[in-house]
């Protein structure tokens, strides 16, 4: 897979966990969870579907196939992200991008996809700061 894009969800719902998740999909018929990572509301980062697979997260713009997904537990609709979660997201794709050499302008919020009719990932979740301190990690010297 060539990934030219992060997707970044929130869960929608207060999971227990990624396993819960994980079932859930599987339940749908899916191979497997639909998204490549998963924060938990602690912080901690738990893998998902193999990044070699395509995602199963967000069909429109055919980021299936173009995008990495990830996906925070909770409902920033309703909620602010955990400072843990925030932090464990900026330092995941922060290590992505550079992986990928995919710039700041790549991480997108799965609404703001073109076609994407979704609240995802929450009015809570900052992604514009985000990108804003992301901006420079592929500038710097390796
Ligand atoms: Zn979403």
């Amino acid at each position: 897979m060539h990934w030219k894009y992060i997707i970044v969800h929130h869960t929608g719902a207060e999971e227990e966990n990624t396993a819960q998740i994980r079932n859930y999909h599987r339940r749908l018929g899916w191979r497997d969870i639909g998204y490549h990572f998963v924060i938990e509301r602690d912080g901690a980062l738990v893998p998902g579907r193999v990044q070699c697979e395509r995602g199963a997260h967000c069909v429109a713009g055919g980021m299936n196939t173009n995008a990495l997904g990830v996906a925070l537990i909770g409902n920033f609709e309703i909620r602010r992200p955990h400072p843990e979660q925030v932090t464990a997201l900026a330092s995941l794709l922060r290590r992505l991008m550079v992986e990928h050499r995919i710039p700041a302008t790549g991480i997108l919020g799965h609404g703001e996809v073109n076609g994407a009719k979704t609240a995802c990932p929450g009015r809570y979740l900052d992604l514009r700061s985000l990108r804003h301190e992301l901006n420079s990690v592929l500038n710097k010297k390796a």
